[in-house]
């Protein structure tokens, strides 16, 4: 029995250990009725943390730190690896094609080939200097831009936007921070929020201009060195990085003729239309049987759960893939963020779909009503529902993002403390706390 995983991110590597978890083997060959798993990666750095590529920018991580497993740990999962990158599946034959034409079979497959960046659609976009941020190779492309030059231009929205600027930023750039909208990620965040992170970025003297959009690069030799704007302004710079939202990468799937919609449509056990074929992380819109739709999310948590369900239901299990409350902690101009469960909704201008970091599941605000308090660098905002809370975002201090991942992934009733988290002027921190601390002495 051959399983063959496409894609050495958070998803595959989940997805070889929870099929080691059944299916220990000792060679590994695939002899004997041996289960034999091959790793098919075009990245050639392997298997590493790509929401710390935000901090490799900044300098705050390097080397090892990237590396969540190490040669031991590859050893002991017992895989061969393949370099390269696959073309196509002949479904019939069980066959997959590399780039280089060679083939290779399998008897399961998952596909875990997660998502890019969605390209910038303006003349000069493809001129040198014109920067991405979706793997370890962009991060070093940058920073050797970076070096070079003093000037950038940033576009887009979302989470990596900012960690373009922040990473430019602490290189000793001077940066350009350009926004469609009136105002910084406006279907997550509301506009206390927002102000909160353009204020940070404006302390940190960076550029920022609202209702900027860029119509064209313009270069010189083949490079990057300024952009031009709708208003007929132009700015000189030395790099251009944007970061507009991503797509899963659906190619492969979509060449194979198996179901997809945003992303590769996978059932609760995470297995395409082809029985044989799975998709986990980025690359899957997987159905959520709590809700009855099907969602994508550019999250690592749920990537690797889905990783692991996928890789459990190949080696045999049937276990369905309950999506959790999305829970992602990230830094907002320095500002140490937690978004849990559904805090906004609408678009964003800067945003084309999803961004990375992101759930669609953040933008489903049904009828609730916020309960807020704090200034500046210690804020806390609840979407407060009938009987129970269905969002936060937690600023600055951290010491209720867990209890409140908690009170809102098991769904408890706040009937009792719903109106003193509604009062005007009400201090929801302490009222929260006190909830915690009295559920936590009865269980
Ligand atoms: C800059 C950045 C910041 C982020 N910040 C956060 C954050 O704050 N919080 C958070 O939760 N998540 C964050 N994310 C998202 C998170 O990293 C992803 O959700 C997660 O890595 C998805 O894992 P995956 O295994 O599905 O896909 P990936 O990690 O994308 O791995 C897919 C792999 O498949 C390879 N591949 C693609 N096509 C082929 C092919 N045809 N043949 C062979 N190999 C192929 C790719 O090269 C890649 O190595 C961030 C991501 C980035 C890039």
């Amino acid at each position: 029995m051959r399983h063959v995983i496409i894609g050495s991110g958070v998803a595959g590597i989940a997805a070889i250990e929870a099929i080691r978890s059944i299916h220990p083997s000792l060679s590994g060959s695939g002899d004997d009725g041996e289960v034999e798993i091959v790793l098919v990666g075009d990245d050639p750095h392997g298997f590493y943390s790509r929401p710390g590529l935000a901090y490799f920018l900044t300098g705050e991580l390097h080397g090892k730190a990237l590396f969540p497993r190490s040669p031991e740990d590859y050893q002991q999962m017992n895989f061969r690896f393949v370099r390269g990158c696959i073309n196509s599946i002949q479904r019939e034959a069980h066959s997959l094609q590399f780039e280089n034409k060679t083939n290779l079979s399998y008897d399961k497959l998952l596909i875990a080939v997660g998502a890019q960046a969605l390209p910038l659609e303006v003349p000069g976009a493809n001129l040198e200097g014109v920067l991405k941020l979706d793997h370890m190779e962009d991060a070093k492309h940058i920073l050797n831009h970076a070096r070079r030059g003093k000037t950038a231009v940033v576009i887009g929205g979302g989470i990596t936007a900012l960690e373009l600027v922040e990473g430019l930023r602490s290189r000793g750039m001077k940066v350009h921070y350009l926004l469609r909208g009136d105002r910084y990620w406006s279907n997550v965040l509301d506009e206390h929020e927002s102000m909160i992170v353009e204020q940070r970025l404006k302390e940190e003297d960076v550029t920022l201009q609202h209702h900027a959009e860029a119509i064209e690069v313009m270069g010189k030799n083949g490079h990057a060195n300024g952009v031009r704007l709708l208003n007929g302004q132009t700015l000189k710079c030395d790099l251009v990085a944007y970061a507009i939202g991503i797509r899963p990468r659906v190619e492969l799937a979509k060449q194979a003729g198996l179901a997809i919609d945003k992303g590769i449509l996978v059932n609760e056990y995470l297995q395409t239309n082809d029985s044989d074929i799975y998709a986990a992380g980025d690359v899957a819109q997987a159905y959520d049987p709590m809700t009855g739709r099907s969602v994508i999310d550019s999250l690592w948590c749920p990537a690797r759960q889905q990783g692991s369900v996928a890789g459990l239901n190949m080696a045999g299990k049937r276990l369905a893939y309950i999506k959790s409350t999305p829970f992602n902690v990230t830094r907002l101009a320095g500002l140490t963020t937690t978004i849990i469960g559904t805090v906004g909704r609408g678009r964003d201008e800067d945003l084309v779909g999803i961004a990375r970091g992101d759930s669609e599941t953040w933008r489903e605000l049904p009828d609730s009503i916020a309960a807020q308090s704090g200034f500046d660098v210690n804020h806390l905002r609840l979407l407060v529902g009938e009987k129970k809370i269905l969002g936060a975002i937690v600023m600055g201090d951290q010491k209720l993002s867990l209890p409140l991942e908690k009170i809102i992934s098991e769904s408890m009733d706040i009937s009792p403390i719903r109106e003193r988290l509604l009062a005007p002027n009400a201090k929801v921190g302490d009222v929260v706390t006190e909830f915690w601390e009295s559920w936590n002495s009865r269980n």
